[in-house]
């Protein structure tokens, strides 16, 4: 049995569960960040990445012919969306993609992909870096 389900069916077990799953909190906020590698803002952290069709890294162009080596997050609390969400020339068949770029410094560090809402960061990975010390 989960060890959740096990902690449920016990007197007391949801606050167990509680602090069970605020020490799961904590674990994931030690996971390095990876920051702008223009500005250091925080974009998402390693645990964060996500497979996509079997795989966390793709490496796509676009129609002007610039290729981009982009890895899959989950999520990206440090960008912004920026202009119109559009289904031309997406990597990912059935996701229309918009761009985001750096809350603090704008700088473009990927696209935002949704199918009616099963959404993914592409983020481009030579535009992030680890967080020191990882
Ligand atoms: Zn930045």
């Amino acid at each position: 049995m989960p060890l959740t389900l096990a902690l449920l069916e016990r007197e007391g077990g949801g606050l167990e569960l509680e602090k069970l799953l605020a020490r799961l909190d904590a674990t994931r906020e030690r996971s390095p960040w990876l920051l702008c590698a223009a500005c250091e803002q925080r974009i998402t952290d390693n645990a964060a990445r996500i497979p996509i069709h079997d795989q966390h890294e793709h490496t796509v162009s676009n129609p002007h012919g610039f290729v981009f080596r982009i890895g899959c997050f989950d999520s990206a609390p440090g960008v912004v969306e920026d202009g119109e969400p559009s289904t031309y020339w997406s990597w990912f068949p059935g996701y229309r993609w918009q761009i985001v770029v750096c809350q603090q410094c704008r700088w473009h560090l990927g696209w935002r992909f949704d199918n009616d809402g099963d959404t993914f960061f592409g983020l481009v990975l030579d535009r992030l870096r680890l967080e020191r010390g990882f």
